[in-house]
């Protein structure tokens, strides 16, 4: 049996449909933007691997950063023990992070993360004594696949089979011009129960919906109201944190800041598996009591895993390089360009760009959806030309790793043209 019989015999892939199941492609080698499989074909990482991947893969100097952290310990239990790389992580991540952040969390992927600010929430709220509860979020939210990620998430193809079981929550449009009083009315009339315990976003933009994207200035006045009204708030920085929208967070956009920030993904540089909730110092001091029974009784066995931190310390590094943010702008400079250029054709419904995000929206007989037939067609096309652009629905999207270079951007953009002339 090959490498990819055996992969189909024994292993469950996830987000997969399985029946007819194609094989997947067994990739080797990374390094850069690309990944190599068993024939030595490169493919263009074009989407950073699930979002992930900031400074390429097989990265020197995250590499070196690992091996060192290996010689010394690989991991420990985080209750009455602590480490170094957790230590600076912290430290490193608390200069970036908004001023009123002043503790970090461990855990170990985004939706733990989320995990962990509405278990936060909640019991600040028990700790205090008030009956607080309901939270607010936004049409088509995605939060991650536990069941308080999905229950904050929207109602959706992705957990239709667990609809009941998911605490309810209260659903705002997505904010815009035209309909910002009418969210601030609603959140006002909510809030009047006094039960609004928080309200969960994901700062400008949506990503597993379809890249939705929206104002800072619009979510600046909801955040502003929440502040008023008494409701805790959460960034869901998961996708958008580590530079991807043209900042370091897409929350550096608000001028009202958050009061806990869930960051994965990007965090490591897509190297391992590591989340972080931070929150403000408020949150911290309710579970500060004598009673034992305030404490936060949340912990995985893996959380804050030295390999992981120091992996986050080599990314955060690399993020300090003045060369990053050169990268960044220019993603974005050519990003835009390609958008002004390619939006007049008609098969897309709209183009959008945020930092270093260019999604496509394809006119198809079908809504836009994830489910969307185009999917299989989009990704097979660019798979055969050697790029990795997995759509989100007729939804497609580039979102690379910030070591891309000119030329690399441009092949992407050459084949999306392609694409729309000839599918
Ligand atoms: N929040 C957001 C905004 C996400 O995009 C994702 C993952 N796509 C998650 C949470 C969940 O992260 P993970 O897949 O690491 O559990």
């Amino acid at each position: 049996m090959n490498l990819s019989e055996k992969d189909k015999k024994n292993i469950w892939h996830p987000f997969t449909h399985q029946k007819d199941r194609e094989d997947n492609i067994v990739i080797i080698k990374g390094e850069g933007v690309y990944l190599y499989d068993e024939q030595d074909k490169k493919y263009l990482d074009a989407i950073s691997s699930w979002w992930v991947n900031l400074h390429g893969h097989n990265n020197p100097h995250i590499n070196k950063k690992i091996v060192d952290q290996l010689s010394k310990i690989e991991h420990l239990l985080f209750s009455g023990f602590t480490h170094e790389p957790a230590i600076m992580l912290a430290e490193k991540l608390l200069q970036f992070l908004p001023a009123n952040q002043s503790k970090i969390f461990y855990s170990d992927n985004g939706s733990t993360a989320v995990e962990v600010a509405i278990k936060m929430v909640l019991q600040y709220w028990n700790n205090n004594n008030k009956a607080k509860t309901i939270f607010l979020a936004f049409d088509g939210a995605y939060h991650g696949d536990t069941f308080g990620s999905m229950s904050v998430g929207a109602r959706n193809v992705f957990n239709q089979a667990f609809d009941k079981l998911l605490f309810d929550v209260v659903h705002l449009p997505l904010p815009s011009q035209a309909n910002i009083e009418e969210i601030k009315a609603s959140v006002k009339l909510i809030s009047k129960s006094n039960k609004v315990a928080g309200f969960i976003f994901e700062p400008l933009v949506q990503g597993a919906a379809g890249m939705r994207m929206y104002e800072a200035e619009y979510l600046d006045q909801i955040i502003s109201l929440c502040n008023e009204m008494d409701i805790l708030t959460i960034a869901d920085e998961v996708m958008t944190g580590f530079g991807r929208t043209g900042k370091f967070l897409a929350s550096d956009y608000l001028v009202n800041k958050p009061d806990i920030l869930c960051l994965s993904k990007g965090l490591t540089a897509g190297y391992m598996p590591l989340g972080v909730t931070s929150c403000a110092d408020k949150i911290f001091q309710a579970y500060v009591q004598d009673d034992k029974t305030k404490t936060f009784f949340h912990g995985h066995s893996y959380t804050a895993n030295p390999l992981a931190c120091a992996a986050a310390i080599a990314g955060m590094e690399l993020m300090e390089n003045e060369a990053t943010w050169e990268k960044i702008n220019l993603i974005h400079r050519m990003h835009t360009e390609f958008k002004n250029r390619i939006s007049p054709h008609k098969k897309l419904i709209d183009v959008r760009v945020m930092g270093t995000i260019l999604a496509l929206e394809l006119n198809t007989q079908e809504k836009s959806h994830y489910l969307n037939a185009a999917a299989d067609k989009i990704s097979d096309y660019f798979i055969e030309r050697g790029v990795i652009l997995r759509p989100l629905g007729n939804v497609f999207y580039v979102l690379p790793p910030y070591v891309i270079n000119r030329e690399e951007l441009e092949f992407i953009y050459k084949n999306i043209i392609d694409f729309l002339n000839n599918e």
